[in-house]
């Protein structure tokens, strides 16, 4: 399902395309896609609101499948392994991000489905030092949530510093929140959760929220750490709020409008606000292996592949129960 033209979701952007079989090139692995995850992402590049960095384009960077040919010199995978592949895509190695760890900030990082074809397809190539190995726990549904918003929510907690038995507010409750909290209360946490629908306080205090209220309403206890999935600043110095001194608020949002104003004081004590980027291999290698072992569970809502455009459709009106998750087969 590929995009050349975006627009409106309404008009169905993607158009299913009979492409030529990719080939692996060294380093790179084909994979037959069994199901990719749709994300906040994909619409807005569907949409044009998030820029298209080459048309036409492949959109899906939480890609579940198995290895059909491996490219030449590309050590330590074999066909028929399973390969799960997210948005960092790649990255230089040669930067001293990359040489720390952290290629998540490297300059010359590639994405999945943005710079190169993703996985609203039967077939996509993926960079092998780049692939997850997925625990044979997970479906292919169950596992293509986790490598977005599972991930990111997973980098944003290491990110806000939460150690076991300290406590976590959550403000959102989203796709990524859901699966952060599963991680948090693993952990020993105690969680606190922000958000405005009255129906996601519930299934947070259901989940094993100790508080559940809204983004305005102080949460009974100073906290150790915050994470925010709103896109939106006032929540930000809202959670700045709610923390304890030496407490740090992490920021799982690519676009925030802006941070309002606010008192010094806030910030006084040692408080620090940080933002969340994309993730590392190690992030998605080890979330993953602490999701099968947790276990997390993942909420899928399955469409065919032909069906893309539906299933952006139905993110954007808010309409999907969980994840959707594109799959091969009708
Ligand atoms: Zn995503
Ligand atoms: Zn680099």
């Amino acid at each position: 399902m590929r995009l050349s033209r975006p627009g409106p979701v309404e008009g169905q952007p993607l158009e299913m395309a009979d492409l030529p079989d990719p080939m692996p090139g060294p380093g790179d692995l084909l994979v037959e896609v069994a199901a990719c995850g749709v994300c906040r992402t994909d619409l807005q590049l569907a949409e044009g609101d998030l820029a298209a960095r080459r048309l036409p384009l492949v959109p899906g960077h939480q890609i579940v499948g198995r290895v059909t040919a491996v490219g030449p010199d590309t050590p330590g995978w074999a066909v028929g392994d399973r390969a799960g592949a997210g948005w960092l895509g790649g990255s230089c190695g040669k930067c001293g991000w990359c040489r720390s760890g952290r290629e998540n900030l490297c300059e010359q990082a590639r994405f999945t489905g943005w710079d190169s074809d993703g996985g609203y397809a039967e077939q996509a190539v993926i960079r092998a030092d780049f692939a997850v190995r997925l625990p044979e726990r997970f479906a292919d549904l169950a596992a293509a949530p986790l490598l977005c918003g599972g991930v990111i929510g997973y980098r944003a907690l290491r990110v806000s510093g939460i150690r076991p038995g300290e406590r976590l507010g959550l403000y959102g409750f989203g796709a990524s929140a859901l699966l952060a909290i599963q991680v948090a209360l693993h952990w020993g946490c105690q969680v606190f959760v922000a958000t405005r629908s009255p129906a996601e306080q519930r299934r947070a205090r259901e989940m094993g929220a100790e508080w559940a209220g809204s983004y305005e309403d102080p949460p009974p206890v100073p906290l150790d750490a915050a994470v925010t999935f709103a896109p939106a600043g006032d929540v930000v110095v809202a959670a700045l709020r709610a923390l304890d001194r030496g407490g740090v608020v992490a920021i799982n949002a690519i676009h925030l409008d802006r941070i309002p104003e606010f008192p010094y004081d806030l910030l006084w004590w040692e408080r620090q606000i940080r933002s969340v980027a994309n993730f590392t291999r190690r992030d998605a290698q080890d979330f993953v292996d602490l999701a099968a072992r947790i276990p997390i569970h993942t909420l899928a809502e399955p469409y065919p592949l032909t069906e893309a455009n539906t299933a952006l459709l139905r993110l954007k009106e808010g309409r999907v129960a969980g994840a959707a998750v594109l799959h091969a087969g009708r």
